[in-house]
């Protein structure tokens, strides 16, 4: 995981983008076929008095909801066909994506893998999950099936402060998110492992989104993916929304939050996407603007160039040594 860069390799892109190290690792760039097998997860089974994160929606953040009534051979067959059909796709990863992925029986979660690995041109198998939900034999299973196929592991930390954490009601702590990295870390050092982080939550400033780049690269981690809290219909976040308690914020401003993050994470975190686009467009309250995959994705480039910002521009090991998990308390 140890790729060298700096951001004159990344062919005019401001920022080390996952399809390049996909390319480094694989040869060529690889697909993610997304399927939904999980069918709930801690929150929602209110486990420890746990709720619904605000954001979410009855779906789990699935891609393709409504083929969830398939089996997971059949979904890889259509969605790959699918994602073969828009692009000269030759390697897949299976994207368990919906819900929390490891949230079940651990010889459920084997099956599945077997499945995906029996399809000669999968390559690896994502596996999207929160922090409270790894244990050793989830380990054990990442370790048996990383001889096979490239393990990547998606945690979603969405924020260290633990003050949006609770308006959020993830049900767990920043504390939580640093004790699964480090401890995913020491237990698989071939999984490859990334974040999940939210801009534009309340009381959110650009110091604090300065310090979680400088915290996360600290950290044993490969990648970041980066959502813009958008509201969709039927989520405890929309009835906030229409009450007046929560207002999404603009896309200028979520673009210089994705800059200045950018700008002071280290240079060998590779970044899955700038921004999240609602899919199902009937299903997107608000903002407007989060419907809008590329037009998104080159708004925040062009502000990142006007800037004349870029990965790394800002960071050095020493300013990220300065900064721990406390400093993202203060909002
Ligand atoms: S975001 Fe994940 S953990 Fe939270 S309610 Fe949705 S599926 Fe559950």
């Amino acid at each position: 995981m140890n790729l060298q860069t700096n951001h004159r390799d990344w062919q005019g892109i401001p920022y080390f983008p996952i399809n390049q190290y996909y390319r480094s690792e694989f040869g060529e760039k690889v697909y993610k076929i997304p399927v939904s097998i999980a069918e709930t997860c801690p929150n929602r089974e209110g486990l420890k008095g746990m709720k619904t994160c605000v954001f979410c929606d009855e779906w789990g953040s699935a891609a393709y909801p409504e083929r969830r009534e398939m089996d997971l051979v059949q979904q890889i067959k259509v969605n790959r066909e699918l994602i073969r059909k828009k692009n000269k796709a030759h390697k897949f990863l299976v994207y368990f994506q919906a819900y929390t992925n490891t949230f079940t029986k651990v010889s459920r979660l084997r099956e599945q893998f077997e499945v995906a690995c029996s399809f000669m041109d999968v390559v690896g198998i994502t596996v999207g999950t929160r922090p409270d939900c790894v244990s050793d034999s989830v380990f054990q299973l990442w370790n048996e099936f990383s001889e096979r196929v490239s393990i990547f592991v998606e945690l979603g930390v969405q924020s260290f402060n633990n003050e949006q954490l609770v308006w959020m009601e993830r049900g767990h702590s920043g504390e939580k998110s640093l004790w699964a990295v480090e401890k995913i870390r020491e237990k698989c050092p071939n999984v490859n492992l990334g974040v999940h982080l939210m801009f534009g939550l309340p009381g959110e400033t650009d110091e604090q989104v300065k310090n979680s780049a400088l915290l996360c690269s600290q950290l044993p981690i490969d990648n970041v993916k980066l959502h813009n809290t958008h509201v969709l219909v039927d989520t405890p976040l929309a009835e906030m929304y229409h009450r007046g308690e929560f207002q999404p914020i603009s896309r200028e401003k979520y673009a210089d939050r994705v800059s200045i993050f950018l700008e002071h994470l280290r240079p060998d975190i590779s970044v899955h996407r700038l921004a999240a686009v609602a899919s199902r467009h009937d299903e997107l309250v608000a903002p407007d603007w989060a419907a809008k995959r590329m037009e998104n994705y080159q708004f925040i480039l062009d502000r990142m160039r006007d800037r004349q910002g870029y990965q790394g521009k800002s960071y050095s090991a020493e300013l990220a040594k300065g900064v721990s998990l406390a400093d993202l308390q203060n909002l």
